[in-house]
């Protein structure tokens, strides 16, 4: 079987792999050197996309339009911008076994990848129903939503099942963001998830009232406290509805689950250091193997702002994190340094008109701020966090880009509160004064 060799070998073809491409030519790159090798099919592109925009049934986002790096407003790399600068973009390459004592990759076809330096960014999988043995979880037209082919196979079904009922499991950004697209696409939509209310990972009780609110309102039903146990199918093995653990028995023609996902770390067990399901690195996203990096959703790194070990499953931190993985390589060939990575932990999500960001560290006790109803023509309302006397995080909804911009500025200069109760009265003020 065939053997390559490249300088530098990128595994995974997702945001933070792209990025990554983006800055290895920026930092310079001679042809031949560099090679990205993902199971996908197509070049990197933003992923967000895929439960936004790409999901719409008319004006739909399609490849090339988000490729990377547009989702911050960068260079579109097509296909083509990999042959121009000598990178060698090797697609639809699933890498089954990492040897990186020997610095080998073999992909599921028999050829193996020899590389100097290895830049880990396979990204994260979802979890499965069939992971928890949930009876019947294997019936057709139940999706997952990680890659543009999973997203290729659900618009298909859309299709199909034209104006049908859908039952979203998993109440996070996925779940809140797929049930709003299906209700979009004109079917009957109904939302369940165990927790006392959505995102809860993120959300406070008065956030998420405020969505659950405003979905309500769009006509989808949620069924929250009750979990998906099994599910009924047609003959031709077709889902035909979902049982719930409370009994009730939900008609579905589509399912569509977003109950998490694991960081891809499985080829690297036992070769590298792991830390809180991650790949450890350094604040240069160096792994416990010399020559050997991670970046994106599958490296644990030191969070300097809170002097503490995360991962962290954002878009942001995937082309940050590409940027700071490139300059410390190129910094290290030339024996430089480069400034620790210090990143602020930015999220984001839009559904309907909706549109919210979140900055900082959702730690401690919150005010919420603005016209939260639900009702409201054009409501606009935030929260803040405050961890021993001082904002550590900021949530808005409906913001401009400067507002949005003014709760960033809060949530990383972390200003002390003298009174909680002001603050809630001050709202976006407070951080417009900052
Ligand atoms: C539907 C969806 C919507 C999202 N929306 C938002 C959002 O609104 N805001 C936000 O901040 N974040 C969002 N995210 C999260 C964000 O997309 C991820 O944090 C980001 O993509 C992580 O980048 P990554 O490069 O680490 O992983 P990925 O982008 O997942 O890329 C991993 C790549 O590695 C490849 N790969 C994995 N294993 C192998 C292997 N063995 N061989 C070859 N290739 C391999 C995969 O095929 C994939 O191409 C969303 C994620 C999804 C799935």
């Amino acid at each position: 079987m065939a053997e390559k060799h490249f300088k530098y070998v990128i595994l995974g073809g997702g945001v933070a792999a792209g990025y990554a491409a983006r800055d290895f030519a920026k930092e310079g790159v001679k042809p031949g050197e560099l090679a990205v090798i993902s199971k996908e099919a197509v070049a990197p592109y933003e992923r967000p996309a895929l439960s936004k925009a790409y999901l719409f049934p008319e004006g739909a986002a399609r490849l090339p339009g988000f490729h990377v790096c547009v989702g911050s407003g960068g260079e579109r790399l097509l296909p083509e911008w990999y042959t121009e600068k000598g990178i060698e973009l090797i697609l639809s390459t699933e890498i089954v076994k990492a040897d990186l004592a020997s610095k080998t990759l073999t992909a599921a076809t028999g050829a193996t990848f020899k590389y100097d330096v290895l830049v880990i960014a396979t990204g994260s999988t979802v979890i499965r129903l069939s992971d928890f043995g949930v009876q019947g979880a294997d019936a057709k037209s139940i999706f997952y939503l990680r890659e543009i082919d999973d997203a290729d196979k659900l618009i298909e079904t859309i299709k199909a099942k034209k104006d049908g009922k859908a039952v979203i499991v998993g109440g996070g950004y996925i779940g809140l963001e797929l049930g709003a697209v299906m209700k979009i696409n004109n079917f009957d939509v109904t939302m369940v998830y165990p927790e006392p209310w959505c995102m809860p990972r993120l959300f406070t009780a008065e956030i998420a009232a405020f969505y659950e609110g405003y979905y309500a309102r769009k006509g989808i039903n949620i069924i929250k406290g009750t979990v998906a146990v099994g599910f009924d199918t047609h003959a031709d093995g077709e889902v035909k509805a979902v049982k719930l653990k409370d009994g009730r028995v939900l008609d579905a023609d589509i399912v569509v689950v977003g109950v998490g996902g694991r960081p891809l770390t499985t080829l690297f067990k036992g070769q590298v250091q792991e830390e809180k399901g991650g790949i450890k690195t350094d604040a240069f996203f160096k792994t416990s193997v010399p020559d050997v990096y991670a970046i994106g959703d599958v490296a644990t790194f030191p969070l300097k702002l809170y002097n503490e070990m995360r991962r962290v499953e954002h878009v942001d931190h995937a082309r940050k994190s590409a940027e700071q993985a490139v300059k410390a390589i190129k910094a290290n060939e030339q024996g430089k340094s480069i400034d620790v990575y210090d990143y602020l932990p930015y999220f984001y999500s839009r559904s309907f008109d909706l549109s919210w960001q979140f900055y900082g560290d959702n730690v401690g006790d919150t005010v919420i701020f603005g016209d939260s109803d639900p009702a409201s023509p054009k409501p606009k309302f935030g929260s803040y966090w405050i961890k021993e006397g001082k904002v550590v995080g900021a949530f808005l909804e409906g913001g401009t880009p400067d507002e949005n911009k003014a709760i960033a500025k809060v949530a990383k200069i972390q200003p002390p509160v003298q009174s909680v109760d002001e603050l809630a009265k001050e709202g976006l003020t407070f951080a417009s004064k900052i």
